[in-house]
């Protein structure tokens, strides 16, 4: 018999949360041998130890694409710092001046900022922001003077120059050609790594690759699945006051779990948007968890040192060989 004890709390954290529980009821916890994703994440953690990258770091990384972001990435901030976690701050150079008093505060406070490009992300479109600059309707030219602009902006509001790249959108600047444009201009600015790939590079080459001379940090998925961007929007079970589903937080944790008593290798390569996770409790359930385990996390330019032999990957060939 189910007794109104039971009842009661399982209908209060319903209303709570209706998409996590509606979620984690779908998607009942899968055996780790079931899981037909486990052959890639293996394959990923044999890679990360062929390139000399032993056991499970964190490489935690924003986007701070609009105003929005400022005081959410001062607040994700004060949060991670008080776990031992570091965070890399995305910040298109448009935003940086936005937030200027902001981000420099952060800089100063230890934050590594990567060049994101110049021109703004998102913009304000009715009552909701819709994401703009894209790298792959725009042309090489216009490409390398963002990528430029923004090196300038970064270094002189951050007081550094950036040692590391992420494209706008980049999930939409993947063919061969196009991260070799980047690579291009980026190793001329001397930077030693971007982070601007899906995460089905990671499969093969690890979380580490050499991309002729500069080092690649692809993003990661999750357990569940290893082909998809584990990041905070597509959780979200509200985008116009950013409500963040349990789900986000489940699937980083269960990430984590499964790596752990595996004891696989590699780099949690995650990102998210500031203003999506800052005081979201799926977010901060998961952070805790990872600080509890002992993962050691990472700023960019550290993560893209990690692996003393990365492996070489020619761009188009993955390709060709799959
Ligand atoms: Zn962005």
């Amino acid at each position: 018999m189910v007794t109104l004890s039971r009842t009661l709390p399982r209908l209060r954290r319903l209303l709570r949360d209706p998409v996590g529980v509606i979620s984690r009821r779908l998607n009942a916890r899968v055996h780790p041998s079931h899981n037909p994703d486990l052959e890639k994440l293996s394959t990923f953690s044999r890679a990360a130890e062929q390139s000399g990258v032993q056991g499970l770091h964190l490489f935690l990384s924003f986007d701070s694409d609009t105003d929005m972001d400022i005081s959410a990435s001062q607040d994700v901030h004060t949060f991670l710092t008080s776990l031992g976690i570091k965070m890399t701050l995305a910040v298109p150079g448009t935003q940086l001046r936005n937030g200027a008093k902001t981000y420099r505060f952060l800089s100063e406070s230890g934050v590594e900022f990567i060049n994101h490009g110049e021109l703004p992300h998102a913009k304000w479109q009715d009552d909701q922001y819709v994401s703009t600059t894209f790298y792959n309707e725009m042309s090489e030219a216009a490409v390398i003077e963002d990528i430029l602009n923004a090196h300038q902006t970064v270094t002189s509001i951050c007081g550094q120059a950036p040692k590391g790249f992420r494209a706008p959108h980049f999930g939409t600047f993947q063919s061969p050609d196009q991260l070799q444009l980047i690579y291009n201009v980026v190793k001329k600015l001397g930077y030693t790594y971007c982070s601007t790939t899906s995460p089905n590079l990671a499969h093969r080459y690890g979380p580490v690759i050499d991309m002729d001379g500069i080092v690649e940090l692809p993003t990661f998925g999750s357990f569940r699945s290893a082909d998809s961007i584990l990041d905070s929007w597509s959780h979200l079970t509200d985008r116009r006051n950013y409500a963040l589903g349990s789900l986000y937080g489940d699937l980083m944790v269960e990430t984590v779990d499964v790596m752990l008593s595996m004891k696989m290798s590699g780099i949690l390569s995650w990102y998210a948007d500031p203003c999506h996770v800052a005081g979201q409790e799926s977010f901060e359930r998961a952070m805790r968890h990872i600080a509890k385990c002992g993962i050691p996390s990472l700023s960019g330019h550290k993560a893209a040192r990690l692996a003393p032999t990365p492996l070489r990957c020619t761009l188009g060939q993955h390709e060709r060989e799959s």
